[in-house]
């Protein structure tokens, strides 16, 4: 029979005539046949399947074989014995090599004949090594492919057990090695066919046998992360990717992050090799798997090979985006490094130059998945311009290109940035480390204590939270370093860009820090910004003296400073009338903080009135003598009028007793006795109070030039010139000259939101008379003190003429905790406040223009002692949580409800400082008009200034990641007990001890511990 079968395959007969043929040899299989004729046809079919020239050959092979061995089981038993099926795998088959696809076929086809037989049992266990052998010999796409579709078939042929793993681990391997030579799409096809059948039986064997897939994916890792230069891992592994269970990932990746052995260069590389996976076309997971490795190494704070990976594979990942197969995975894996790399604007910048082209291609695609795909591209490039603002000339073309698509909100930008920060991934995935230090919920960045440094801390933060101020100080065009301007500038464009969640201002603190203050020690916060003030002041005008004196570059021989661009104009006069200084000539403190006061005194006996001018930037209000505990003390004037100079006369440093106050028509000023009884001091009362006219007697009295002697007089201060940020000084330190110590004065003073302060005109003045100047001791020091050198100018007003009320919107209060000015710890709470909405009942009432206090008691203006009117918002009208309070290194969220009550939760935590902010009034100011001095968004960061914050964002991911690595080194050696505060809560702490001011302290290991 097999020799008629042989011949007449390899006859010329037609193939309707052999196929007649072949069928009766089939047929005849049903019927007796002698062994060896079996046999002979089992070699003879074998030899055409696996040496048979056509198709022709190989399929009557196939048919002939099926027929006999069905009807003589015991007989192919005897033939596809172990000896054979050894023989076909290790030696091959004639002339056809061991590794030659068609033998695994033929073998397969051979099973599906012997299952019924009891030998297949054994022929399994002969493959279960066989195959294990044979993958560990990397064979090509095709022949595994083929062993694959077998063992799917055959789940028996499967290794077992401990072989299991290793067989899974040698496939996982044998992956690495698929390199596609394909050219044609067919070739490239066929390529990802047997690819996803090789990773379809490790699917299949993961789920059937799970203590496989964890070693398997420790041998994907090995491989990706193998830095031997001469092995580059197929990328056919990302079919592996979507096989592994997502519920894995958090495993998986807490167990790759917190590895001491795998070193950052293999980390690098197999994040790498991830990210190239992303072109795997048929790939599922893999921008998940990749961002979560991502985020897991942010973690634990390994940010070097975060600024490796990104930078070195930001552009491939970019490049991604021009094909619809692989787009949506990578712009999510392009969307997350590029809003967590928030540090520089490296990475952006190495894809902006590609971006307009990918635009205009979505653009022209006309794909529906194109527009949706461009919208959510978009909003991630508006999300990077806001980040990076100030590089108009990188981003114009850009900017051009998608002007027609929406643009997120702000607050939406802002969200999506805050939450992707490196320094914001959760570190739930390293449990056993402590919390990392990122920004908090505020946004806001606090300032480190440098050693009973808080006084500065406070004054710092509340100069920032005027917003006004901080913009036109970030828009300020210095030239030289080393001004305390620049540093200011410095310190403000990190505390609004930096990344750390408390920034460190020790550059700012020894450049500021008044030369009589001792390093280390507690001091008066009032002081401190008084001095800060006024050394802005000095330094601005002396650069612009040298500008005008000196030839045109005198600036740049100056070496150590610029002016501020609007201040340009004329020649120099140092010392002016005030007068006719122009609103172009005033230093930037001056514009800000800068107001006027009158100091008249009338004469009782002749009443001639005698005036002078003076500037101020800050006004320091006593307390009224019945309002305290007396032990012939003043209300804080003996002391604080020495150490502070009020500029409302600090020379009255011996006047206390003789003191007295008309309360001319002012109820609002409650009698000195009944103290008790009446609600709490305000501040308007102490504004009144300083307002109100002072009867100078006994050994005050006044020495009139026209009486020509001492005389009663009565002396009263009068605005009369508002600043756009009113400081008020709540003189608390009164000096006990018993005791020789300055005690605090612990009142509580409510304060309002809104207030009005009474300005004076100043027209209608009487002609000027000479004039001696009044008895102030301390004049000499008040000049000094104030913010400009200017003369004092002396004036006799023969009538008081209009009072005008200013509105002005509470924007910043300063805290002092403790029992003196020497001790004890200073807080602060601010809000966002610019000129024209502090005042709520004016947006919500349009109708009148002409008076904005309409809806509020209307002060009594004109008259000789204008009381404040108060204008308080109504209740509820405000978010309950739109203050910060910053303690240090630590800023919160708060209400205006906490700030206002905290004297009376915390008796010895009073409010010392207040700012201000000056409202526009509608029916006088057009947009922007007041005085020239707002600004209507922050400005894009000046390149020095980017470059400086980049550059100790750099340097705090550094540090950050040190301490980290140091403490999962420590953490493998210790027991964690350690948790991390619950730093939600928002009250201040009342005093500073170590763990008070710290801020969150605990987990920051470096200058917290220096709090005082
Ligand atoms: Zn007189």
């Amino acid at each position: 029979m097999d020799k008629i079968l042989e011949a007449l395959v390899g006859s010329t007969h037609s193939v309707p005539v052999k196929r007649a043929i072949v069928k009766k040899v089939v047929e005849a299989a049903e019927k007796e046949v002698t062994v060896e004729q079996c046999q002979a046809l089992y070699s003879l079919t074998t030899r055409l399947i696996l040496l048979g020239e056509d198709a022709f050959q190989r399929q009557v092979g196939f048919q002939v074989l099926e027929a006999y061995a069905r009807y003589h089981r015991a007989e192919f038993e005897r033939f596809f014995s172990r000896e054979f099926v050894l023989g076909l795998l290790q030696q091959g088959y004639g002339t056809l090599d061991r590794k030659d696809p068609a033998i695994v076929d033929y073998i397969h086809s051979c099973l599906r004949l012997l299952i019924s037989c009891p030998s297949v049992l054994e022929i399994f266990s002969v493959l279960q090594v066989e195959v294990l052998r044979v993958v560990c010999e990397r064979p090509e796409p095709a022949l595994c492919a083929r062993l694959a579709g077998m063992l799917s078939d055959f789940v028996q042929c499967i290794p077992r057990d401990k072989a299991a793993v290793l067989f899974c681990q040698q496939l996982v391997r044998t992956i690495a090695y698929f390199h596609c030579t394909a050219s044609q799409e067919r070739e490239l096809r066929e390529y990802v066919t047997q690819v996803t059948k090789v990773s379809t039986l490790l699917q299949n064997i993961w789920k059937a046998e799970p203590t496989t897939l964890l070693p398997s994916l420790q041998e994907v890792f090995a491989i990706i992360s193998s830095t031997d230069p001469s092995f580059d891992p197929s990328i056919a592994l990302a079919s592996l990717v979507q096989h592994i269970p997502l519920q894995m990932i958090t495993l998986v990746i807490k167990s790759l992050t917190t590895d001491q052995n795998v070193k950052d260069a293999s980390m690098t590389q197999a994040l790498c090799r991830m990210i190239d996976w992303l072109s795997w076309p048929l790939a599922h997971y893999v921008d998940t798997w990749v961002i979560a490795l991502l985020k897991g190494l942010a973690a634990v704070q390994k940010f070097t090979i975060l600024i490796d990976v990104t930078l070195l594979k930001i552009e491939l990942v970019f490049s991604r985006l021009w094909y619809p197969i692989v787009r949506q995975g990578a712009l999510t894996v392009l969307s997350h490094m590029l809003l967590s790399f928030q540090h520089s604007p490296e990475a952006f910048h190495l894809v902006v130059p590609h971006t307009v082209s990918l635009i205009q291609m979505l653009k022209s695609g006309g794909l529906p998945s194109s527009k949706a795909f461009l919208h959510q591209f978009t909003e991630l490039i508006h999300c990077m311009m806001y980040q990076y603002s100030g590089f108009p000339e990188l981003y114009e073309n850009i900017l051009e290109a998608i002007k027609d698509m929406p643009k997120p909100s702000e607050e939406k930008i802002k969200l999506v940035l805050n939450q992707s920060a490196w320094t914001s991934q959760s570190n739930s995935l390293a449990s056993g480390l402590p919390r990392l230090m990122g920004k908090s919920e505020t946004g806001k960045t606090g300032l480190i204590n440098l050693g009973n440094t808080c006084y500065m801390n406070s004054i710092l933060q509340t100069l920032f939270m005027a917003t006004d101020f901080r913009r036109h100080v970030l828009s300020l065009h210095l030239s030289g370093t080393h001004t305390l301007m620049k540093k200011l500038q410095l310190l403000f464009a990190i505390l609004a860009h930096t990344q750390r969640a408390a920034y460190a201002p020790r550059s700012f603190f020894d450049a500021s820090r008044p030369p009589w203050f001792t390093a280390g020690s507690q001091q008066d916060c009032s002081e401190y910004l008084r001095y800060l003030l006024d050394r802005f002041h000095e330094e601005e005008k002396t650069i612009r003296a040298l500008m005008l004196t000196g030839p045109k570059h005198a600036n740049a021989d100056a070496g150590n400073g610029g002016t501020p661009s609007n201040c340009t104009d004329g020649r120099q006069h140092e010392v002016e009338d005030p007068s006719e200084t122009g609103e172009e000539r005033k230093t930037l403190i001056e514009k800000m903080f800068g107001g006027r006061l009158s100091t008249g005194i009338r004469c009782l006996r002749c009443h001639s009135v005698s005036e002078k001018e003076e500037p101020f930037t800050d006004l320091s209000l006593a307390f009224q003598p019945a309002a305290q505990t007396r032990g012939g003390v003043d209300g804080g004037r003996a002391s604080t009028s020495a150490h502070q100079g009020a500029v409302n006369g600090g020379g009255e440093t011996s006047d206390i007793p003789g003191r007295e106050r008309q309360a001319a028509g002012d109820s609002s000023v409650p009698p000195a006795d009944s103290q008790q009884a009446v609600p709490p001091l305000s501040v308007p009362d102490m504004v009144n109070y300083f307002l109100a006219p002072e009867i100078l007697d006994e050994e005050n009295k006044y020495y009139c030039e026209r009486c020509s002697s001492l005389q009663r007089a009565e002396k009263t201060l009068r605005v009369l010139e508002a600043p756009e940020y009113l400081v008020l000084t709540l003189l608390r330190f009164a000096y006990d000259a018993s005791c020789h110590v300055r005690r605090k004065i612990l009142d509580n003073v409510a304060i309002p939101l809104l207030v009005q302060l009474p300005v004076h005109s100043h027209a209608s003045r009487g002609p000027s008379l000479p004039q001696a100047p009044s008895p102030d001791g301390g004049e000499n020091l008040a000049k000094k003190l104030k913010p400009s050198g200017e003369d004092v100018e002396e004036r006799e007003t023969e009538e008081r003429t209009q009072v005008e009320p200013v509105p002005y919107a509470l924007c910043a209060v300063v805290m002092h905790s403790g029992m003196s000015s020497e001790s004890g710890h200073y807080y602060s709470y601010g809000r966002n406040v610019s000129s024209n909405d502090g005042l709520c009942p004016q947006k919500d009432e349009p109708q009148d223009p002409a008076n904005p206090s309409d809806s509020n008691p209307v002060l009594p203006s004109g008259s000789s002692c204008s009381p404040l009117a108060l204008q308080e918002a109504p209740q509820g009208s405000l978010p309950p949580r739109d203050w910060f309070l910053f303690n240090d290194s630590r800023v919160t969220f708060t209400s205006f409800q906490s700030v206002q009550s905290i004297t009376s939760r915390f008796p010895k935590d009073t409010a010392y400082i207040l700012i201000y902010r000056k409202q526009s009034l509608r029916h006088s100011q057009g947009p922007g008009a007041t005085n020239g001095v707002r600004l209507s968004s922050e400005p894009p960061l000046q390149k020095d200034l980017m470059e400086a914050v980049t550059k100790d964002n750099k340097l705090f991911l550094q540090e950050q990641e040190l301490s980290a690595r140091t403490r999962a080194l420590q953490a493998a050696s210790a027991s964690c007990s350690f948790r991390p505060n619950g730093s939600d809560d928002n009250e201040p702490p009342g005093s500073c001890g170590p763990s008070g001011g710290g801020g969150g302290g605990g987990g920051f290991n470096t200058v917290s511990r220096l709090v005082f």
